[in-house]
């Protein structure tokens, strides 16, 4: 499902924006309803999408993109679940999630239970850390036929609403993680190679 992106130097971008960019900090802005159905708007979440689907990840938010508007993608195929032992799969509450866009989304919790699992970002590329999330969310908003959409979700799915809501809010999980088990993911593999090795920032 891999599509092929030419590279872009001005937003919104083909990759994803790293933390440093001011345009992760910030609070992002609501579409205006005027702004909904526009070329524009179309625009930025056909490249939300594409850029989803072309690093293999399970959720954009549009600042990653260098476009500080509230508009979130998420995504967790079918084959996604091949990537991960029966045991992870389960133990993280992953579920198949279809493709699912909102603009001016709202996140409501949905009952205290928490869970604490290893999470990622694309824009710190290269790290992970465990985060605890609230196990069932709602999420409002305009959906992708630019009328209302609403979505239960739980477990991991649940967990990606809410890391993509954040950085609509400029906050990123390291802001939320258990500092001490922040790790760069290629730690082992930086020994067996002496030392050698390279986190990509493209695809
Ligand atoms: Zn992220």
């Amino acid at each position: 499902m891999s599509v092929d992106l030419e590279p872009r130097t001005a937003p919104p971008y083909n990759h994803f924006t790293q933390i440093g960019d001011p345009v992760l900090r910030i609070r992002s802005d609501e579409v205006s309803p005027e702004r909904l159905d526009s070329k524009e708007i179309l625009g930025i979440v056909d490249q939300m999408v594409k850029v989803l689907r072309h690093y293999d990840c399970v959720g954009v938010a549009a600042p990653q993109l260098g476009v500080p508007l509230r508009i979130i993608a998420m995504e967790f195929r079918e084959e996604k679940r091949e990537q991960f032992t029966p045991e992870v799969y389960l133990q993280r509450k992953m579920s198949t999630l279809p493709l699912s866009v909102f603009i001016n989304p709202k996140i409501e919790i949905i009952g205290d239970m928490q869970h604490t699992q290893p999470e990622g970002c694309m824009s710190v590329r290269g790290f992970s850390a465990r985060v605890a999330r609230y196990d069932r969310v709602r999420v409002t908003g305009i959906g992708m036929l630019g009328t209302p959409d609403e979505l239960e979700l739980v477990g991991w799915s649940a967990r990606i609403a809410q890391h993509e809501m954040d950085h609509l809010n400029g906050i990123i999980y390291i802001d939320r993680m258990d500092v001490s088990s922040f790790i760069c993911n290629t730690w082992a593999r930086i020994n067996s190679n002496g030392g050698r090795d390279v986190i990509t920032f493209d695809k």
